[in-house]
């Protein structure tokens, strides 16, 4: 017989959704969420992780007795591709241990003293345990009631509190389901590059194919001294922000001033925004073909600017000669701050430090230009030479997440 009081365990159950596995590997689903959760569990100390029945199990590691169970439920909170979690303890199957289990745990949730409704709902895995479901929670909300004759009630289709017991080859017990992030292990996706400037938008947009199992790399054109070092930083520090969710990522700083100047030369003011939009695509695609990555990220959403209007889009498009993902083209404006309060972008995105598209913005950009418009007003543009310049004159920080913690 195991001792009860060592065998006595705090752990954090994660639960894989059934509805993400749909046409999945699933094989591959788990492999890359477990090591993705261990990935963000090692910058916050000793964990063990393991696999079992579909579930994913984090207690502490071997070196440790207790689990910290806040710091470990924070930082999973970051991980894309699972449904809920929820901080278990786990003991022998024995009735005495059930009952002071369920009393303690009904003691910290009653400790305010108010009065609170609740159920019980047992689910019995272990058909040769001799208690069945119902005398389980009849005899556990006799318990709570017998205990808390002041704090507790019964409420069946409405409780405050639910305790959940489940009967397996050990009892488990719990109170809290958290919802997790959803989507997609981050890994699974291929890899996208991600134009991030400073704004609102893009941070959001790189979130978004990351919780598709994107893994992301950045780029972000600089033109100094127009726009300046904090301006820079800004985009360092949000990319820093990604890493949370999208693991480690390299961002790469075009040196962008030439390019610009040349534009400012060359092409008519009111076709300058497309014409540099354009620009950035054949840079940042050639980056991405260097570093192998098939596919652009932007924060552009439909009708927002004069350059996001359906034909500056097309426009824009047709320099491209891999698919660029807009996941924000269909979202309104609020529904992006949102989320981006949501994932902790948007207080750096709003510092008043302005990209180059503030200051070389024109007064009156051609709002629906054709392709011909755009091909004239590059006509004496020197691409492959600016592009190739801009290539060689880019810069790479590698990002790690424990820049971010740390
Ligand atoms: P954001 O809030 O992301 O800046 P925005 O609404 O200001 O977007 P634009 O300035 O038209 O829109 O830019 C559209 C998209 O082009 C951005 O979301 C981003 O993906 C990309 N982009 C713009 N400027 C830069 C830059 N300096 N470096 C890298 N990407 C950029
Ligand atoms: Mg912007």
């Amino acid at each position: 017989m195991q001792n009860p009081t060592t065998y006595y365990r705090e752990l954090i159950l994660v639960r894989i959704g059934e509805i993400a596995l749909k046409g999945l590997n699933r094989g591959r689903f788990e492999k890359q969420l477990l090591k993705n959760l261990e990935y963000r569990l090692r910058h916050e100390g000793s964990f063990k992780i393991s696999r079992a029945d579909s579930r994913i199990w984090i207690e502490a590691g071997d070196d440790q007795q207790t689990l910290d169970t806040d710091a470990a439920l924070t930082a999973v909170q970051d991980v894309f591709g699972y449904v809920s979690a929820s901080p278990v303890r786990k003991f022998l199957l024995d009735l005495n241990l059930l009952d002071s289990n369920v009393l303690k745990l009904a003691d910290e949730k009653f400790a305010d003293g108010q009065k609170h409704s609740f159920k019980i709902e047992v689910k019995r895995v272990n058909k040769d345990f001799p208690l069945k479901t119902y005398d389980l929670a009849v005899r556990l909300g006799e318990l709570i009631l017998d205990h808390f004759p002041d704090q507790a009630f019964v409420d069946v289709h409405e409780p405050e509190v639910t305790f959940y017991l489940e009967v397996r080859e050990d009892f488990y017990l719990y109170t809290e389901i958290i919802p997790g992030r959803k989507g997609l292990p981050v890994g699974m996706g291929g890899r996208g590059m991600l134009m991030l400037s400073g704004g609102i938008d893009s941070p959001v947009a790189g979130y978004m194919m990351a919780s598709r199992g994107m893994r992301l790399s950045a780029v972000y054109f600089h033109t100094f001294p127009y726009t300046s070092e904090e301006a820079k930083q800004k985009v360092v520090d949000l990319a820093k922000i990604l890493t949370r969710y999208s693991g480690d990522l390299d961002l790469h700083i075009v040196d962008f001033t030439s390019t610009q100047l040349a534009l400012n030369e060359a092409c008519p003011e009111d076709m300058m925004t497309i014409v540099m939009r354009r620009m950035m695509i054949r840079i940042a695609q050639a980056i991405a073909k260097e570093e192998k990555i098939p596919a652009l990220i932007s924060g552009e959403s439909m009708g927002q600017v004069a350059s996001q209007t359906l034909e500056a889009l097309a426009c824009t498009d047709r320099v491209a000669e891999m698919p660029i993902f807009r996941p924000l083209i269909g979202m309104d404006k609020d529904s992006t701050i949102a989320l981006a309060r949501n994932i902790g972008s948007f207080k750096t995105s709003i510092l008043p430090y302005e990209d180059c598209c503030t200051v070389f913005v024109a007064k009156h950009p051609k709002t629906h230009p054709r392709l011909s418009d755009a091909e004239r007003a590059e006509k004496h543009l020197d691409i492959l030479g600016l592009t190739l310049d801009s290539v060689q004159k880019t810069a790479r920080i590698r990002l790690r997440l424990a820049d971010n913690i740390l």
